[in-house]
């Protein structure tokens, strides 16, 4: 069972995890939870590391940030304590969560869950802190930013757990983000192959890395709510997915799943570059120096610029200033002139359904220029089609593309639902 920020954001909280805890304890059921830190704790730390330097220190970061999760798991284990169950926490380093030394965003290599499994053989609960490890070096380390859901896997996968469950403040996987999209569905079943397409353009419910995990270790995700009973989504292999529950509903599969966005790209064009072997090499090679992450790419050779290329790219808004900064000193030698686009957005389609069916592509761009969106950038997998738009379009964009692939349905939760918090339903 892994608890999300929210879902342990305060005292009430806390005890309500610890009950829900107990209670599958009280079933039967052996039980390690996964924490996250308490509501928004994290960022907090960020906030407070940044006031006392410009440049955090990476290693001492992770020291400081992996506190919160640490904190939340001490006042769970109270809470269960007071339930009359026994319950040990421990910290990703006592759990055996064994990763590189890329502080900040380290993998995990391996984990060894003996002392978890004695603790479980002693009939104990065992609350592990989430996002964390310790390095190779011996160093404290954090997974980055969601990473307790990879955590929860990890561990799920290593003790061969029959579910790893991600409680969280919302019912389950969206065909939409219900905030912009007040009819969207909840899905029943994802493929692993859908959800990491969603999670990569911008479906915040799992860490991408967790689905990866998941899906490498073949380890069952079913991300529910930690307010109510219902289920939730569960995220199985395309086999399982195919002859589900709602495969077996729509015999004709819907050819698309979800319509996913972003808020936060940032796009750069290069012009006048030398349209020769290696321009492309430098430039990404100095972004990956860097540390930039680099989305889509796209280029292309007018041939009115007399054979100079043309590339754009998007980066994360955040990281716009250090690819900028990368790319200045191989200005002149390998393009002529640089420009930003700060305020874009992505939106994307993801459905197994789509692959090998003519028309979707089509149908997308027909949708968004009825809706007057210019599209600047495409990129597409078999089971994904993404475009990069000005941001200020995507709400728009995401209304009319879920609307346009009737992507609501039975489930459909309204508005706010998923939002308030319902009264603890057990
Ligand atoms: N507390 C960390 C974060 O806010 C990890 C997590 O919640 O999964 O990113
Ligand atoms: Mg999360």
């Amino acid at each position: 069972m892994k608890f999300g920020g929210t879902s342990v954001a305060d005292a009430q909280r806390i005890k309500r995890a610890a009950r829900r805890i107990v209670e599958k304890r009280e079933q039967g059921s052996s039980v390690v939870a996964v924490l996250s830190a308490r509501g928004k704790t994290t960022d907090e730390l960020i906030a407070m590391a940044e006031e006392v330097s410009e440049q955090p220190d990476a290693r001492e970061m992770d020291m400081l940030l992996s506190t919160g999760e640490r904190i939340s798991c001490a006042l769970c284990a109270m809470a269960i304590h007071d339930l009359g169950h026994y319950a040990i926490s421990l910290t990703g380093s006592q759990a055996g969560i064994v990763t590189d030394t890329s502080h900040t965003k380290a993998r995990i290599l391996q984990v060894r869950a003996d002392r978890v499994r004695a603790a479980l053989e002693q009939d104990h609960i065992v609350l592990v802190a989430g996002f964390q490890g310790v390095s190779t070096a011996d160093d404290v380390t954090t997974l980055g930013r969601g990473g307790s859901d990879t955590t929860a896997v990890a561990v799920a996968a290593a003790l061969g757990a029959s579910e790893c469950e991600i409680y969280t403040d919302v019912p389950g996987v969206f065909s939409a983000d219900p905030r912009i999209v007040p009819n969207a569905r909840k899905l029943d079943l994802v493929s692993f192959e859908e959800m990491l397409e969603m999670s990569a353009s911008g479906a915040g419910v799992l860490q991408l890395r967790s689905v990866e995990y998941a899906r490498n270790h073949g380890v069952r995700i079913h991300c529910r709510s930690s307010f109510e009973d219902w289920p939730g989504t569960i995220v199985v292999t395309e086999e399982e997915r195919e002859g589900g529950a709602e495969a077996m509903d729509h015999p004709e599969r819907p050819l698309i799943t979800a319509v996913t966005h972003s808020t936060s790209e940032a796009m750069i064009t290069l012009v006048g570059v030398r349209h020769e072997p290696g321009a492309a090499a430098t430039i990404f090679e100095a972004l990956a120096q860097a540390g930039v992450d680099v989305d889509m790419i796209d280029q292309n050779v007018p041939t009115s610029t007399g054979g100079k290329a043309e590339i754009s790219f998007t980066v994360a808004h955040e990281d716009l200033s250090r690819a900028t900064g990368a790319l200045q000193p191989i200005a002149s030698s390998v393009f002529e002139s640089m420009s930003a686009q700060r305020e874009m957005g992505k939106v994307s389609i993801v459905g197994a359904g789509m692959r090998s069916h003519p028309g979707v592509a089509a149908k997308v761009f027909r949708v968004l220029t009825d809706e007057q969106i210019n599209i600047e950038m495409i990129s597409t997998s078999p089971i994904k089609i993404s475009c990069v738009i000005a941001r200020d379009r995507v709400e728009r964009a995401v209304r009319a593309l879920h609307s346009a692939f009737e992507l609501s349905g039975p489930n459909t939760v309204a508005a706010e639902e998923p939002f308030k918090t319902p009264p603890l339903t057990t």
